[in-house]
């Protein structure tokens, strides 16, 4: 049996010595497929490659009548060559005329070969060609000539998207026209705002140019050392990003720990390397291989998981190449708009926020941190993006619909104008809540309604005054301890309260002590100690606070200097029964009576309240309100504990809508008891930042709401148009209804009624 002759390295290195010519591209190309068949032992090599048409040309042959090159032309799945095109994988046939898919081609004379073995061309995952060689006799090409015959379809892959000789718009179409197709993707809406910008892949992608090895010992090296340090970094992240996301991430992240392990990847990879590739090549070729795979899998759990092949092959080309892990720290255009799978919300804080116009998520949900730290940022942001990472790189022209969830990739000009247009509308539109900016949220039945912002950062100080809010309902402490390298001093943490006392002036602030743990993680913390399987139900916010209280009394004592002779609020999170709070609200005593002792001010006076985030303590209502001066319904947590569904997990965040019978009736027990109480009840969750949401909330008799700034304008008309008093009423009629949403009648009030929503 016929053998490769010097084998692939051989060949590698004529190849290269092929490419370096300056030579015609068709000329190269015949001058490639001798050298194959040479080395192979063949007696036919041929090349073909995919016109726009779909079908699969013949570029280049050894051995078949030259007459036929140009002439022949297969349909993708059509033939042995088509049938290789259409499943993307090799074929290794020795007696190739009895394979079914055998379709005969008069002109080439092929008749006396028996004996074929062909390889995709693969680039980015997308078959741009086929490589075949074919012998007289009924041969059997080893797994190693198989092997082999991939590496150099690799590089011939190279040699024909590098040739501007060869039609390359048109044999690059497959790759290239996707790609630069403009492609519009509807997905969630996470921050509203309307961004057209250029895109960044949180992400780099690494362009492999270097395919041939110089010392294939060398190149086995790298690969093992990259291979063990990406492993130990999944490692890592299992023990601390996984905090730092929500929900799925976590099982992304055990994939990508599986894959890592996988013995069958590494080898693939360093057989890969043996034929003469690089280690980035070897990974990159084994990546194609994945990303065919990709593109045909038709199951979605599969193709998740495929996906995550692919962002482990990117991560570890990372890690061979140097190329750095994220872009935050490289040069970012003025109107970024970041893409990324998923990402915590430290990591989006790790961006120059003057350059970030807007964020595209493939995964992710409406209420995880990081969408609410978009939010807090003012970027326009969508979220489960499907595939958009498969259709953009970085500098691609992208437009951002944060009000309907849309995204458009390299937009027509018809796109461009329309959204020009609606973002002037939208400056229209702001210019109208300007104009309201000092009035009150009042309804047309003259219920006076008190709006709020969230923040938590020195940055969103400056829209509490721009947006007409009454004060700050929610100031996330944690966002400063998130943004740190390093655990935020005494003397950092009172400088930032006092900026927010200075700037809020007599407008009330309620501090919430620090909510960490769960998808929040301090990118100092002990990873061990928060290794969970549920960290939304685990060790996090005042839990650590009464476990750990050095932490939460450093914060405390700071709260007080900096409120010293002023009006203080502190907030406590994540309260599951009255004693925690009782607990927490004596650490607070301690600090006032240490103040005393060293003779320091005190707060003028200080009100002390809890997060209603955790459904138990709604069941102690008349146990805890007597002891607290007011509470905030953290509709997040509730919700999502209400409802048993992980607000960070995309599959399952949007399931039940909170606009039904069973929240709004959940909601109304609880402004029942507070004004039993006569206890002040706000809601600072998400959900009082959308129109109608809060609209129900106003039903339900909340008067107080806290959101994000840029949702005081929409919502404060929302409220200026209402009649109170008719939606109560209406509101009546939905608490009993078996239906699983009310939206829809919500929103037929709104519309017969005349409300802004
Ligand atoms: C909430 O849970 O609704 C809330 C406001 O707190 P956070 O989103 O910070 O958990
Ligand atoms: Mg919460």
């Amino acid at each position: 049996m016929a053998g490769a002759v010097g084998g692939p390295r051989v060949l590698l290195r004529r190849l290269r010595e092929v490419m370096a010519e300056p030579e015609a591209a068709q000329k190269r190309l015949d001058k490639i497929v001798v050298l194959i068949a040479a080395n192979m032992v063949a007696e036919v090599c041929s090349v073909y490659l995919m016109r726009p048409t779909q079908e699969l040309e013949l570029f280049a042959t050894e051995g078949l009548k030259p007459t036929a090159v140009h002439k022949t032309r297969l349909k993708v799945g059509e033939g042995l060559v088509g049938d290789i095109a259409a499943h993307a994988r090799p074929l290794n046939l020795a007696d190739a005329q009895s394979h079914p898919g055998f379709a005969y081609r008069p002109e080439t004379g092929e008749e006396v070969y028996k004996s074929l073995m062909g390889v995709p061309i693969l680039r980015s995952g997308r078959v741009v060609g086929v490589l075949v060689v074919q012998n007289r006799s009924k041969r059997n090409y080893t797994e190693e000539e198989v092997e082999a015959m991939q590496t150099v379809a690799m590089v011939l892959a190279e040699v024909v998207a590098a040739s501007d000789l060869i039609n390359l718009q048109e044999l690059d179409e497959p790759t290239a026209a996707t790609r630069r197709r403009p492609v519009h993707i509807v997905a969630n809406s996470f921050a509203e705002g309307i961004a057209l910008g250029h895109a960044v892949l949180h992400e780099p992608r690494v362009h492999v140019t270097k395919l041939i090895a110089e010392d294939v010992d060398v190149e086995l090296n790298r690969l093992e050392q990259a291979v063990y340090e990406l492993r130990g970094s999944i490692d890592d992240m299992l023990e601390t990003e996984d905090l730092s996301h929500a929900g799925d991430h976590r099982e992304v992240l055990q994939a990508y720990r599986m894959f890592a392990n996988d013995r069958g990847w590494l080898q693939r990879m360093s057989e890969a390397v043996r034929t003469g590739l690089t280690a980035e090549a070897a990974v990159e070729r084994v990546q194609n291989d994945t990303r065919a795979r990709l593109q045909r899998a038709a199951d979605p759990y599969l193709r998740d998981r495929l996906h995550d092949f692919d962002d482990l092959a990117n991560r570890l080309l990372r890690q061979i190449t140097g190329v750095k892990l994220s872009s935050a720290s490289g040069n970012l255009p003025n109107d970024t708009i970041l893409i990324a799978r998923n990402m915590g919300p430290a990591e989006l804080l790790d961006y120059d926020k003057e350059r970030l116009r807007g964020l595209v998520l493939e995964e992710g949900a409406q209420n995880a941190h990081v969408a609410i730290v978009a939010r807090a940022l003012g970027i326009a942001t969508v979220g489960r993006a499907e595939a958009i990472l498969d259709h953009i790189d970085t500098g691609d022209a992208i437009i951002v619909d944060g009000d309907a969830g849309e995204v458009y990739v390299r937009p027509s000009q018809d796109i461009i104008d329309a959204y020009s247009e609606k973002a002037r509308f939208r400056a229209r539109k702001q210019a109208q809540y300007q104009a309201i900016r000092h009035e009150p949220a009042l309804s047309t039945d003259g219920e006076k309604i008190t709006l709020f912002v969230n923040a938590g950062l020195q940055v969103d100080l400056k829209h509490l005054h721009e947006s007409g809010a009454e004060g700050i309902g929610l100031f996330r402490t944690e966002l400063q301890f998130m943004v740190a390298s390093k655990l935020p001093s005494l003397k950092d943490q009172i400088d930032l309260y006092s900026a927010v006392l200075d700037a809020a002036g007599d407008k009330p602030t309620v501090f919430r002590t620090l909510d960490i743990g769960g998808d929040k993680m301090l990118p100092y913390m002990d990873a061990a100690a928060f290794k969970e399987e549920n960290p939304a139900l685990g060790w996090r916010a005042i839990r650590i606070g009464l476990d750990r209280p050095a932490l939460l009394r450093h914060q405390l004592r700071a709260l007080l200097a900096a409120a010293a002779g002023r009006s203080l609020r502190i907030m406590f999170p994540m309260v599951a029964e009255v004693s925690e709070f009782v607990r927490a609200r004596a650490l607070v005593d301690r600090e006032l009576a240490r103040l005393k002792t060293f003779g320091k001010p005190a707060p003028a006076k200080l009100e002390i309240g809890t997060m209603l985030e955790v459904p138990s303590l709604v069941w102690q209502l008349d146990t805890l309100l007597p002891l607290v001066d007011f509470v905030s319904v953290g509709s997040n947590d509730l919700l999502q504990f209400l409802l048993a569904a992980d607000r960070g997990n995309s599959r399952v965040a949007n399931r039940y809508d909170i606009l039904s019978p069973a929240v709004l009736s959940f909601m109304r027990f609880i402004v029942t008891k507070c004004r039993a109480h006569g206890v002040p009840l706000t809601l600072c969750g998400e959900m009082s930042g959308k129109p109608l949401e809060a609209m129900a909330l106003v039903g339900l008799g909340f008067r107080r709401v806290s959101m994000s700034p840029a949702a005081i304008g929409p919502v404060k008309m929302m409220v200026r148009s209402l009649e109170v008093g008719r939606l109560e009423a209406f509101m009546e009629g939905l608490y009993g209804l078996p239906t699983p949403s009310v939206r829809d009648q919500l929103q037929a009030f709104a519309e017969d009624h005349g409300v802004v929503v």
